[in-house]
């Protein structure tokens, strides 16, 4: 968990590496549906590019799908949901009918002040969704991808008019979801300004396994 901008993507693929475990992002399956111009796409368009969350049936009927494949067996990280109270309460059925346990929340904190300007600057890789930005975390070569050599592009809801859409809906809708959690004992919370590999550093040591 985390405000936008606060490195859940950057983070996820280092734990999707280390831990060997699928990265599960809404936002991801969501930004591929709409490629892919399918049902689910279209409508979750319409929200998307206002910042605005997706409604939740659309939303908690993906994932479910998503958890119940085959790889999600020896575990997952899960990013971008439950983003609201009503997702939450989904996921735990979910994980009920799918016999899943949570191990951990992991939650990103990053001061508001520094987010507008990590996501107006941020670039990813359309094809295998790594993230950049312009000035704190630059591909060696520009405007590529040092993954797989894709032209990076900005995020339609990238922009200083959306995020601040976007960081209202994590304060109202998602934050209280760290109370959820926090009452269940899972709450991991790492500290999000500095060095990506410090802050992976972090996540590993509080989390633990591997
Ligand atoms: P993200 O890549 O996580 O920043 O998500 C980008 C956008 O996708 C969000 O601003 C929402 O419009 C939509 N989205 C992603 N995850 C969810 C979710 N769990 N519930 C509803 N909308 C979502």
């Amino acid at each position: 968990m985390g405000p936008p901008g606060a490195g859940k993507g950057t983070q996820a693929a280092f734990i999707k590496e280390y831990y060997n475990i699928p990265h599960i992002s809404t936002g991801d399956m969501f930004r591929e549906a709409m490629r892919n111009e399918t049902k689910v796409g279209i409508e979750a368009k319409k929200y998307i590019d206002k910042g605005m969350l997706v409604p939740d049936s659309v939303t908690n009927a993906l994932v479910k799908e998503r958890l119940s494949q085959a790889d999600c067996k020896k575990g997952f990280l899960l990013d971008g949901f439950p983003r609201n109270i009503p997702q939450a309460e989904a996921l735990d059925q979910i994980f009920k009918d799918l016999n899943i346990k949570l191990d951990a929340v992991i939650n990103i904190d990053v001061d508001f002040s520094v987010l507008v300007d990590r996501v107006v600057g941020r670039r990813v890789c359309p094809k295998c969704g790594a993230s950049y930005h312009i000035t704190n975390l630059k591909p060696k070569k520009d405007g590529i991808c040092d993954v797989c050599g894709s032209e990076l592009i900005q995020r339609k809801d990238d922009t200083e008019e959306t995020i601040k859409t976007r960081l209202d809906v994590y304060s109202n809708q998602t934050k209280p979801l760290l109370d959820y959690y926090k009452k269940q004992n899972l709450v991991k919370t790492i500290n999000g300004v500095g060095d990506v590999n410090a802050i992976f550093e972090d996540i590993k040591n509080s989390v633990g396994g591997n």
